[in-house]
């Protein structure tokens, strides 16, 4: 022990002890008086039949009309408490009693005849006389109301969206698994219902987000109203709402509640004394069996969903087997799609263009082949609108650009061809909305060293259709770079020419099906004559696709076409074989000139 501990103890010892000063009973009572003063603890002695023999004056107070000690004194708590709550402490107690063990700490709704109800923590435990033998129980209540409203309205916000006050996706989660649990148990189904607003981001950007609000909260009113006892409605996510209905006797309960659920969305709507049109596209998913996956079944939900969408919208699909079957493909697809970039399974034909004036090579269109391990070749039209739909063309387009650049690279380097050598890379529509495409291009033509006029990307005029606000950004963006920018397959969408001018777009191709057609009639002459002389009005160059006979090569000559790429002139070959028609000026090679191409 150091000086300063001993000095203290010294120090202690001067004190007069407070025991010193009464003795031993004295004191113990006064602990006691200034225990059952104590505010905010209640304390309470109890006999063996759970008559109160002593109590704090907290407790006293507490009472709603506080009363004195010998109010209380050989009372119990059916005096006090309701009967349900005096019941279950009596029945604790007498549990203390006969086993001598104590309750620690238990949390417990405290339900009165005259008050509102409170949460209170309790210890309770044998209460003994001086040899030990059980006399009755103690104990010790403290209010903990605002911690238990406390920890439930944490408990509420974690479970629930703050806007609808519905269930939220973590909920949801939880309560689909425990009803998948049920079924181990009980016969029936389970059903659930993905519910997405059709067009709630049009309410949303045009009268904003509060009108978005008051209908997501009023959807969610109309699905709660429609929903069984039991059910669960969630708020899933944005403009998403999940029912999940257990307890489903057949494939008919849950079509009756999705046909409900379709006309309750559907009910007029007002706000701000307009009329609103609300409507909803539902998936439909149902099973009995325990071990599904909730992931996998809202997955299934949301497939059907887009199923509803695309076959008009404002009603329901249910999962079946045409889906599944469907699902299990594309679920095959993407992972060989992916596999097919990663071990280079993709590879690209070159199509020659040509000056229809002087008969020279003046590019080539990149275009992707796959070759499958096992089904061999697949053209573009049997992958890239899956690959689109699945959201996977912004790796091979990636894939695509990057490799045509490197090509473009190479040739360059080799010296074969001209600087105004153009390759020709087609972007799907889709990938116009993606913000880090012009970027992504940028960043390929500079890491291969490219002149960017050297590459020119084609959009099919149909991917221009509906969002031109977003696709006009990135063709300036796109044009900024330098790149040179084609409109494929024009004729095929419903564009005007004054519509394209406004895209920075360089050069019209016209699609073959207009090509195909101009030996037929002089009106179709008459409407290519037009838009080449339109568009070269408007400073593009005019390609003709498809040509595929000598008539077809000699018309868009003569109505003053620029540029030609067709069967007849060249087919997709092999890079390699691309240097076969570059002749100089020495005219166009017909396609026999070289050897046959892989495919197409
Ligand atoms: P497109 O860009 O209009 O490409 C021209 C298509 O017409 C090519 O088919 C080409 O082989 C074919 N073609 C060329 N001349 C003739 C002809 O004289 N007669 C006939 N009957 N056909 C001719 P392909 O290679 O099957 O490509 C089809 C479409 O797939 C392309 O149309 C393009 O829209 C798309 N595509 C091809 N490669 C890619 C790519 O890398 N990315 C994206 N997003 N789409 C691509
Ligand atoms: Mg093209
Ligand atoms: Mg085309």
């Amino acid at each position: 022990m150091g000086d300063r501990e001993r000095g203290a103890v010294a120090g202690r010892d001067r004190r007069p002890r407070p025991d010193e000063m009464a003795d031993q009973r004295a004191l113990e009572q006064m602990c006691f008086r200034n225990l059952l003063a104590t505010p905010g603890e209640r304390v309470f002695f109890k006999d063996l039949e759970s008559r109160f023999l002593l109590v704090s004056d907290s407790f006293l107070l507490d009472q709603a009309h506080s009363c004195n000690i010998a109010e209380v004194i050989g009372k119990s708590d059916f005096d006090f408490f309701s009967d349900e709550h005096a019941l279950a402490a009596f029945e604790d107690e007498q549990r203390i009693v006969h086993t001598g063990e104590p309750m620690v700490a238990k949390i417990e709704r405290e339900t009165f005849r005259d008050r509102a109800d409170a949460w209170v923590s309790t210890t309770k435990l044998p209460l003994r006389d001086g040899d030990g033998r059980i006399v009755g129980t103690f104990g010790i209540s403290r209010d903990v109301t605002a911690q238990v409203l406390a920890e439930q309205a944490l408990a509420h916000q974690a479970l629930h969206d703050a806007v609808t006050g519905l269930a939220n996706r973590l909920a949801l989660m939880d309560r689909l698994s425990q009803a998948l649990i049920s079924l181990d148990r009980s016969q029936g189904r389970v059903g659930v219902l993905f519910v997405d607003l059709d067009d709630f981001k049009v309410i949303n950007d045009s009268l904003g987000h509060e009108a978005g609000d008051r209908v997501l909260v009023e959807v969610a009113r109309r699905l709660s109203r429609i929903s069984r006892r039991g059910d669960t409605v969630a708020r899933f996510g944005g403009d998403e709402f999940v029912l999940l209905c257990s307890a489903l006797r057949d494939d008919d309960d849950l079509r009756l509640i999705a046909s409900r659920a379709v006309r309750a969305i559907g009910e007029r709507f007002v706000h701000a004394g307009n009329d609103l049109t609300v409507s909803g596209s539902i998936g439909v998913v149902v099973t009995d069996d325990p071990s599904a996956s909730p992931g996998v079944l809202l997955q299934q939900a949301d497939i059907a969903m887009y199923e509803a969408k695309s076959a008009g919208r404002d009603g329901f699909r249910f999962f079946d087997a045409e889906l599944r079957a469907r699902a299990a493909t594309n679920h095959d697809f993407d992972a060989a799609v992916c596999k097919a970039i990663e071990n280079r399974e993709l590879f690209l034909l070159y199509q020659p263009l040509f000056s229809l004036e002087s008969q020279t090579l003046r590019g080539a269109e990149a275009l992707v082949r796959w070759e499958h391990p096992r089904r061999g070749i697949i053209a573009p039209a049997d992958f890239i609108p899956l690959a689109e739909e699945r959201g996977l063309i912004g790796a091979v387009d990636g894939f695509v650009l990057d490799e045509a650049c490197r090509q473009l690279a190479q040739w360059m380097r080799e010296g074969q061809y001209p600087d105004s050598f153009t390759v020709a890379v087609n972007l799907s529509g889709r990938q116009l909305s993606d913000p880090t495409l012009v970027e992504r291009i940028a960043r390929s033509i500079r890491d291969h060293g490219i002149v960017p006029s050297q590459i020119c990307l084609e959009i099919t005029e149909t991917a221009l259709i509906g969002e031109l606000g977003d696709a006009a950004t990135t063709l300036a963006a796109l044009s900024d770079l330098g790149v040179r920018l084609a409109l494929d397959d024009f004729g095929t969408g419903y564009s005007t020419l004054a519509h394209v001018q406004r895209l920075n777009v360089d050069i019209l191709k016209i699609d073959r099906s207009f090509v195909e057609q101009i030996g037929g009639s002089d009106r179709d002459r008459q409407i290519i004559g037009a838009i080449t002389a339109m568009a070269h009005a408007l400073g593009m160059l005019v390609v003709g696709e498809g040509i595929e006979t000598d008539r077809q090569l000699g018309e868009l000559t003569a109505l003053g076409c620029d540029e030609g790429q067709g069967f007849l002139l060249a087919r997709p070959v092999r890079p390699d074989q691309v240097a076969a028609f570059n002749r100089g000026t020495g005219g166009m090679v017909h396609r026999d000139a070289v050897a046959p191409p892989v495919s197409r």
